[in-house]
């Protein structure tokens, strides 16, 4: 199954990927951490990455493109993938149905969360991730189990993104709807769209996914 998780920031992509990669047995791919791992890894594309992040600019469309390629060509993407973050321009789109049809593949679906402004910001300044493992917390929804420890790993180390917080959310809001949101209506008319009500629970949005996924995709 290839699938995209649409939506704005806080909408709950990262977190119901994580629980979709579990289920299905696919890769997330997530091009804000290939772009760190490739920055990590030194490879001659984080090398060039690595000034355009450090100068605070955004990595250009053709950059992420190659990056997602690559990691496509993949053997553990051979049965499908989740991708979480891309694409994010309609010129990102394009690239990836150009490459896909390169590869002799095709998008299943594109899942829309759909999440109020109001809930987002809630979201995004409570939001906390394992410094070691990655998994994501809520200073609210989703605490760890054990104060200060990873339920996934046991690490005690915790970071929360700079940009993280009520101040910079109307600006990224509005990126959003300015750059990405045009996606929506670009992945309707292609008959993949589904969108799915990302307001409640986790575990509830987690099962109406799979819902979708199962009846309507692929
Ligand atoms: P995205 O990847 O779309 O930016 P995240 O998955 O990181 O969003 O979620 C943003 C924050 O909101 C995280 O702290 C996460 O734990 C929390 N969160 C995610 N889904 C829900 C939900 N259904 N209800 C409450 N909080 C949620
Ligand atoms: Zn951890």
């Amino acid at each position: 199954m290839r699938l995209i998780l649409l939506g704005p920031p806080g909408a709950g992509k990262g977190t119901q990927a994580k629980l979709l990669v579990e289920h299905y047995t696919i890769p997330q791919l997530s091009t804000g951490d290939m772009l760190r791992g490739a920055v990590a890894a030194e490879t001659p594309i984080g090398l060039k990455a690595k000034a355009v992040i450090d100068a605070g600019k955004l990595v250009s469309d053709e950059t992420v493109n190659v990056i997602v390629s690559e990691r496509i060509d993949k053997p553990d993407c051979a049965r499908g993938f989740i991708l979480d973050g891309y694409p994010r321009t309609l010129q990102q789109a394009d690239a990836l149905e150009a490459m896909l049809a390169e590869k002799d593949m095709a998008l299943d679906c594109v899942v829309e969360l759909v999440v109020n402004d109001e809930q987002l910001v809630e979201r995004i300044s409570g939001r906390f991730t394992c410094a070691n493992c990655g998994e994501g917390y809520h200073d609210v929804f989703k605490k760890p189990k054990v104060a200060d420890t990873c339920d996934r790993c046991g690490h005690h180390e915790f970071k929360r993104r700079p940009d993280d917080n009520a101040d910079t959310m109307r600006t990224r809001l509005q990126a959003y709807y300015k750059e990405t949101s045009p996606l929506i209506g670009y992945y309707h008319a292609k008959g993949l769209l589904r969108r799915v009500d990302g307001m409640g629970e986790i575990g509830t949005i987690h099962a109406a996914i799979r819902e979708v996924l199962d009846s309507t995709c692929g």
